[in-house]
């Protein structure tokens, strides 16, 4: 039998059988009943669940299910929370309108009409995603499934990596996995990203993100990445490739039948002199407590990439100072690198997920306090809003006024970041659009140019 050595939690040589690593089942919308674990939860969660998971994604699988979820402690647990719906996800008036048509077994297409019309109240698209970061080509075609929102980097979304081996209840691209085609921003086109990579000089990273691009075959990946190593591709300097694999489905990187291909290629890119990063979304310490978690870490690292850790803080799965020192601390002792705190986009269920961010800062500040340098190098709390990714350095006072210290870490002009900037306190703000300009100003610094760049891209 095919069989891969780990070290288990105990410190001693111990064996995963593939049969554990090896199928990989997947439960959606259509499949609650079949969850024999759902069956000590109430018939009106289950009712409840089915009424969220139909305006919202709903996917999970057996790893997730049997391995990281703690049954004993259902409906606290936190990897419960991260990947099962609850009925406070959606507001109570679209819960009660959803609910209504489904207790009088109403047809199909009425269900899919409304929630559709539900989905486009819940802003599927934050931040102007859409709207102002695809970038146009020489003959000035859009570029879909590309953005360009910060000079040195851009994003690409492969088609065939626009799903993940479970959803997040929170996902902030939630939209595309509901089946809207207006909502989605994915590409096939593997020579349309290399032909503008070519005419981009300032560009150094492409981060391949999704949904999860390791949820692709490794040869679409290959497709996508190995002509990087050409000469006129010099300029790329680094790869990063955002997933939750390491949580969701370790196994793409041990037993899953492309795996070892897959490994070949991430150290094929190394050893071309590329700098490959794995961004690692991870939301709390228990996605990286198994032993298929630990293996995967240690192969992914021994084809000489880096792991960088991301994730939001979120109420009900992560709000807490302990969950992240100790996230952080066994990141470390992985020799994975923490890189941004998040705070929660304003969309999908974000009302349920969304804490204050004077209570983010308070999260980031007492778990890093627990650390020594190493685990205090996520930068964070971060908002990736329209105009950049603002990170709230702290709450202070100055001239007896009560404020938030902030800078941007990216910005559309390059010249705005790390500029510190004030807003005044709020104890109840959860995004920068709530924030007011501290002092008396009528504005912050970077507004009125900003103003003037989302009307000239409006124009377009
Ligand atoms: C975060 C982000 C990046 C990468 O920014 P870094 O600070 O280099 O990590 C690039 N593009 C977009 C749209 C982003 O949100
Ligand atoms: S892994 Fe990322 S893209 Fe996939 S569901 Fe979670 S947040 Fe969304």
């Amino acid at each position: 039998m095919n069989q891969i050595s780990v070290i288990d939690e105990s410190g001693a040589d111990g064996v995963i059988p593939s049969n554990i690593l090896s199928q990989f089942k997947v439960y959606t919308h259509k499949d609650i009943d079949r969850i024999a674990q759902l069956r000590s939860v109430s018939s009106a969660a289950l009712f409840e669940m089915k009424v969220v998971s139909s305006i919202l994604p709903f996917r999970v699988n057996q790893y997730v299910i049997e391995k990281l979820i703690d049954w004993s402690n259902v409906p606290d647990d936190p990897l419960y929370q991260l990947t099962f719906p609850q009925r406070d996800m959606l507001p109570p008036e679209m819960y009660r309108q959803m609910a209504a048509l489904i207790e009088q077994n109403a047809p199909r297409d009425k269900i899919s009409a409304l929630a559709s019309t539900l989905r486009a109240r819940l802003n599927p698209q934050p931040s102007g995603q859409l709207e102002m970061n695809v970038p146009l080509d020489r003959n000035g075609k859009r570029l879909n499934g590309l953005q360009h929102k910060y000079r040195e980097t851009v994003l690409f979304f492969p088609t065939q990596g626009q799903t993940c081996h479970s959803y997040c209840t929170f996902c902030f691209r939630w939209a595309q996995f509901v089946g809207d085609e207006n909502l989605r921003m994915a590409s096939t086109d593997t020579a349309e990203l290399h032909n503008y990579l070519e005419t981009q000089p300032a560009v150094s990273d492409l981060l391949v993100t999704g949904g999860d691009p390791m949820v692709m075959k490794t040869r679409h990946l290959a497709a996508l990445l190995k002509p990087l190593t050409e000469p006129k591709f010099a300029h790329i300097r680094t790869i990063r490739i955002g997933t939750k694999a390491l949580t969701f489905w370790p196994q793409r990187f041990l037993s899953d039948s492309d795996a070892q291909e897959l490994l070949d290629l991430l150290a094929h890119l190394v050893d071309a002199g590329k700098h490959v990063a794995i961004m690692a979304h991870f939301n709390h310490w228990r996605e990286m407590d198994t032993p298929v978690a630990r293996a995967a870490i240690d192969a992914l690292r021994q084809t000489g990439v880096e792991i960088r850790s991301q994730g939001p803080v979120l109420a009900h799965i992560n709000d807490s100072p302990d969950v992240w020192a100790k996230l952080w601390a066994m990141q470390v002792e992985a020799g994975i690198i923490p890189y941004y705190m998040f705070v929660e986009r304003d969309t999908g269920a974000k009302q349920y997920f969304e804490i204050p961010l004077a209570r983010a800062w308070t999260v980031y500040r007492e778990a890093v306090k627990q650390l020594s340098g190493l685990g205090r190098t996520a930068r964070g709390p971060v908002m990736s809003a329209s105009p950049g990714k603002v990170e709230v350095q702290g709450v202070t006072e100055i001239n007896g006024e009560k404020v938030f210290a902030l800078r941007f870490l990216q910005s559309r002009n390059p010249d705005w970041s790390y500029r510190p900037f004030f807003a005044s306190y709020c104890e109840k703000a959860t995004w920068l659009d709530q924030l007011k300009p501290a002092f008396g100003e009528k504005a912050f610094f970077f507004e009125q140019e900003y103003n003037a760049m989302q009307q000239a891209r409006q124009s377009r």
